[in-house]
């Protein structure tokens, strides 16, 4: 006799590999993207500064400490 609560035949999803063509838009994308808040947050104040005042340095001046970038 079965379980009672046997579970039931577990079935995986096909699963269709991507393409390295389908995939390099995004991975583009989200590189530039990533290195836009790595700048904002490590690099934009002072010298470098694309934006005036102290407004973004105070935004991300936790994520700043916290990767480790020279602040204070
Ligand atoms: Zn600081």
């Amino acid at each position: 006799m079965a379980h009672p609560i046997a579970p039931a035949a577990v079935t995986t999803p096909a699963i269709t590999p991507l393409s390295v063509r389908a995939v390099a838009p995004w991975a583009l994308f989200f590189g530039v993207l990533l290195l836009t808040v790595l700048y904002f947050v490590g690099a934009e104040q002072g010298a470098t500064s694309l934006i005036s005042g102290e407004s973004v340095h105070e935004w991300v001046h936790d994520g700043r400490h916290l990767l480790g970038f020279p602040c204070h």
